[in-house]
């Protein structure tokens, strides 16, 4: 830290992303991205598009706004697109959260959450969760202050059910209701509906799970015309071309070929529902999920052990330090074959350890 930094930035604590290692043959099962390509459409729509590189891409986002809108049912002012949902999760905070009421939000979440609450300067109030690991929504009904909820939750993978949201988004009428989406497609209910009939919800998604777009940054938004207009007031006064070109074009070529994607997310979910049943037999704890992800426990070996015999033997998942759930550790669901490798490998590290 330099002498310069300004003083209110200097007790930041920086979101840590999952691991990037460009380590051969790894078996990459710790940031939750798809182990499916992107589709043909979308690799296409790059190399047809690459000469427009030479100009800035529209900052209004029309053709990929209007694409969205009708996949969804919804008009364009109704929705928002950003560099990736963590853009739009900042962008929320600054606008929707105060210094007074804060912003409350399941104490097992999204670890960016509190990164941003503390970056804008806004009280985080941490709610618990059920020791099932569950988020009671009677915790968020008639507060006050921004609510946000990923849901399906990270990395717990428990979801709501939609009567619950909307049981949370009609008792707070007077605070943003921020609905994080990002793994809504396998297998969670979708909030974006609600849209339609309350002015305080804001449903986020992303292209970087279930779209197999992580690398090109892509998210979005849906909400009251209001809520959009007023992200589109802090985009326009920080960086309005934040979605390029390219990654315009991939987002609507990524629309057009839903069928794929789906596919691809009904694919994870056998996986998903396949590795459950072997974990389990193995002895292990197995949050019910409804993401591309297991949340996981043994009771005869420490997350972080596991973490690491399963990283000796080239296959990374995801272990959090935070004392709650040092236990566990989270597993996305990559291809069978992966999978398959993967329990192999926790069957002779289980083994190794009873010895
Ligand atoms: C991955 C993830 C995001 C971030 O997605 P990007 O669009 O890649 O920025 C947001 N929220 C949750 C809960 C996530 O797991």
């Amino acid at each position: 830290m330099s002498k310069f930094l300004n003083e209110k930035y200097r007790k930041l604590q920086p979101y840590q992303p999952g691991e990037q290692p460009k380590i051969k043959e790894l078996i990459k099962l710790n940031t939750n991205e798809s182990p499916y390509p992107p589709g043909p459409g979308v690799m296409e729509a790059i190399k047809r598009n690459a000469e427009l590189l030479r100009l800035y891409p529209d900052p209004q986002c029309v053709a990929l706004k209007q694409q969205i809108a009708s996949a969804f049912g919804m008009r364009v002012n109704n929705v928002y697109v950003a560099n990736g949902s963590d853009d739009i999760l900042n962008f929320a905070f600054m606008a929707f959260a105060d210094e007074k009421s804060g912003v409350l939000m399941p104490e097992i979440s999204y670890g960016f959450y509190p990164v941003f609450a503390q970056l804008h300067g806004v009280p985080c109030r941490k709610v618990p969760l059920a020791p099932d690991l569950s988020i009671d929504p009677a915790d968020y009904t008639g507060r006050d202050g921004m609510i946000v909820i990923a849901n399906p939750n990270a990395p717990t993978g428990r979801a709501l059910a939609l009567y619950q949201v909307e049981e949370i988004v009609r008792t707070n009428p007077e605070s943003v209701v921020l609905i994080d989406e990002a793994y809504v497609d396998f297998g969670g209910e979708s909030s974006v509906d609600l849209v339609h009939k309350y002015d305080n919800l804001l449903v986020v998604r992303t292209f970087s799970k279930s779209r197999s777009l992580a690398g090109a940054r892509l998210g979005f938004a849906i909400g009251a015309a209001g809520l959009i207009a007023d992200l589109e007031r802090i985009r326009y006064s920080t960086n309005p071309y934040n979605v390029n070109s390219l990654t315009m074009a991939a987002g609507i070529a990524a629309l057009k070929e839903d069928a794929y994607y789906r596919e691809n997310c009904e694919k994870i979910i056998k996986s998903r529902e396949e590795t459950t049943k072997a974990l389990t037999a193995l002895g292990f704890s197995v949050t019910p999920s409804k993401a591309n992800f297991l949340f996981v426990r043994h009771d005869r070996i420490a997350g972080e052990t596991l973490y690491r015999k399963l990283r000796e033997k080239g296959i990374l998942v995801r272990h959090f330090a935070t004392e709650k759930i040092s236990a566990y550790n989270r597993v996305t669901i990559g291809r069978p074959e992966e999978m398959e490798k993967f329990l192999r490998a926790v069957e002779r590290i289980l083994e190794e350890e009873t010895q």
